[in-house]
């Protein structure tokens, strides 16, 4: 028998109409490209929405097809993602920072038809527009600029593709299944991957990931998201912002930490969000500036492991809680997230650091197994190391345009990451299923001996890489950039080594780089290093 209740689809145009309608005054301050501050409301960004998602539909697309974004976090970029996915477009962000043969794959394979861009990137678009085949309309996030125009011709201007809009269009009904966003996967091998998401995904996943036990924004936060808008929908935060009436400061181009500061004190930031080095970058504006970051009260870290040192260094001076997330590009992006359960009351503050340094537990909508090389599934004991899967309402099942589900003959999403699970659900992601380090048929988590070599004063980064090894298979080699003006030798790091792992597990060699090669979304490309100094033990064995 069906139930009897009101059968509305979950579309993400709903959360703005109601930050409009409820939260219609609350902020939304944007740093411009310029650099200059604007200040806005939800009423008039829902507003500008409809605008925009009226002159959209009047230029004769069809449903579900993309329009694309290369942007900064800003207001405009917010109408974006709501004025073209409202109209039942896709929005398909674009990381800035691929190489150029990525970013033309990207545009080509997704077929976007529009291209939205800031000005920083007019430069990069004039040069390849050529490339991009499909796209009929470049549309400059910005007042008319006569510079501009001349770069690029039948440029069109985003403030005056708004006038041209109508600020009553009513958001079109549709089934909540339609796909409302386009992300892809960054690619270290091979060409990267569309994760396609729906509205009903993305609704599912701002209201489950935002409970009490997730990120709990409220109306009475002042949220910023310092993850970039590109990289997997900014963590949810466009979503979960007018979903609750947040106060919500978007940081523009100027990610680093004294401009973040400004920004935290200026518009007394409660909550903000992002990557591990971003809040290095904020923890030595801090100490340069003197502030105290009175404001914030929470971070929410993730994207790659939350380093030790990390949570005391917040929490003792500064009164800020880490909160450590896992998630990646097919998972939209929430998988797990650290918060402590009722009897972890009781501990000490080490003993609680030590559980939130884990990525924490799944919220409800999604659920985590591990499983061993031949697909048995594992014991969450905390201690057995497998391969993490997934699934749940906001899981990729195909990616877009491939022909086979990527899911295993039982439905779940395999990570490529290997973690362990203890029975309280709390996941701790051991490395990615790539970057192991299999030692006579033992495993080495190259996370952890990273945690431990940046521990270190002296040093600034490290990775740790599986380096090939006559008799071994594989042996850890550790290579480290050193922290400015700081010296150390490669017996002081090794000996660091003592009592904190099992000896079998010291790297058998450091080596000392002048940079650390990072790909588009911030992270260590270990696949380079392995390629450079894979083979340095071989050739220690030759000589
Ligand atoms: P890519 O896989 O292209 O780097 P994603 O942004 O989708 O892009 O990254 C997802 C991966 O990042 C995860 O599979 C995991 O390996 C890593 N990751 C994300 N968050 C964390 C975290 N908190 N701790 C450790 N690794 C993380």
């Amino acid at each position: 028998m069906l139930g009897k209740m009101m059968d509305q689809p979950l579309l993400v145009s709903n959360l703005i109409a109601h930050a409009a309608r409820y939260h219609g005054a609350t902020e939304v301050v944007s740093v411009e490209t310029t650099g200059g501050i604007e200040r806005s409301d939800w009423k008039t960004l829902e507003a500008n929405a409809r605008r925009l998602a009226s002159a959209l539909t009047r230029m004769g697309l069809a449903a579900e097809d993309r329009c694309a974004t290369i942007a900064w976090n800003n207001r405009r970029h917010m109408e974006i993602y709501f004025g073209v996915a409202g109209a039942g477009l896709v929005c398909h962000t674009i990381n800035p920072r691929l190489h150029p043969e990525q970013l033309i794959y990207i545009v080509n394979h997704a077929e976007d038809q529009v291209l939205f861009f800031d000005r920083t990137f007019l430069p990069a678009v004039a040069k390849l527009r050529e490339h991009f085949k499909t796209v009929k309309q470049f549309v400059l996030m910005g007042p008319r600029d006569e510079d501009a125009a001349r770069m690029l011709d039948g440029l069109v201007f985003y403030d005056e593709l708004l006038e041209q809009g109508d600020a009553d269009f009513d958001w079109p009904q549709f089934e909540e299944t339609r796909a409302s966003s386009l992300c892809y996967t960054s690619g270290t091998t091979g060409n990267p991957k569309g994760v396609l998401y729906t509205h009903r995904s993305c609704m599912l996943h701002s209201l489950a990931g935002n409970q009490p036990d997730g990120i709990a924004l409220s109306a009475k936060d002042t949220v910023m998201p310092v993850v970039p808008m590109f990289h997997v929908n900014a963590w949810g935060i466009p979503y979960i912002a007018p979903g609750v009436g947040a106060k919500l400061v978007l940081p523009g181009p100027g990610l680093d930490g004294e401009s973040l500061v400004k920004l935290i004190d200026g518009e007394a930031v409660t909550l903000a969000l992002g990557v591990p080095t971003i809040w290095m970058g904020l923890l030595g504006a801090l100490e340069k500036t003197g502030s105290k970051a009175a404001s914030l009260t929470r971070t929410v870290v993730g994207g790659s492991a939350l380093p030790p040192s990390m949570i005391p260094a917040f929490r003792d001076k500064y009164g800020v809680e880490l909160i450590h997330a896992w998630g990646m590009t097919e998972t939209s992006p929430l998988g797990t997230l650290n918060q402590l359960l009722q009897k972890h009351g009781s501990l000490d503050a080490a003993a609680q650091a030590e559980i939130r340094l884990g990525q924490g537990r799944p919220p409800y909508g999604v659920e985590l197994r591990i499983v061993d090389e031949s697909g048995h599934v594992l014991p969450h004991d905390g201690k057995t190391q497998g391969e993490l899967q997934i699934r749940g309402h906001w899981i990729v099942d195909t990616y877009f345009k491939a022909d086979k589900s990527a899911l295993t003959m039982d439905g779940w999403f395999d990570t490529g990451d290997v973690a362990t699970i203890d029975a309280d659900g709390y996941m701790i992601i051991r490395d990615r299923a790539k970057d192991i380090i299999k030692s006579g048929g033992e495993w080495i988590s190259t996370v952890e001996l990273e945690n431990i070599a940046i521990g270190h004063p002296a040093v600034a980064n490290a990775a740790a890489i599986a380096a090939r090894h006559p008799k071994w298979d594989e042996r850890p080699v550790l290579v480290v950039l050193k922290a400015e003006g700081a010296e150390a030798s490669e017996d002081e790091l090794l000996a660091f080594y003592d009592g904190k792992v099992a000896s079998w597990q010291v790297p058998d060699k450091v080596v000392f780089v002048d940079a650390l090669p990072v790909g588009g979304t911030g992270k260590v490309v270990k696949a380079k290093l392995r390629e450079q100094f894979g083979d340095v033990l071989m050739q220690e064995e030759d000589a």
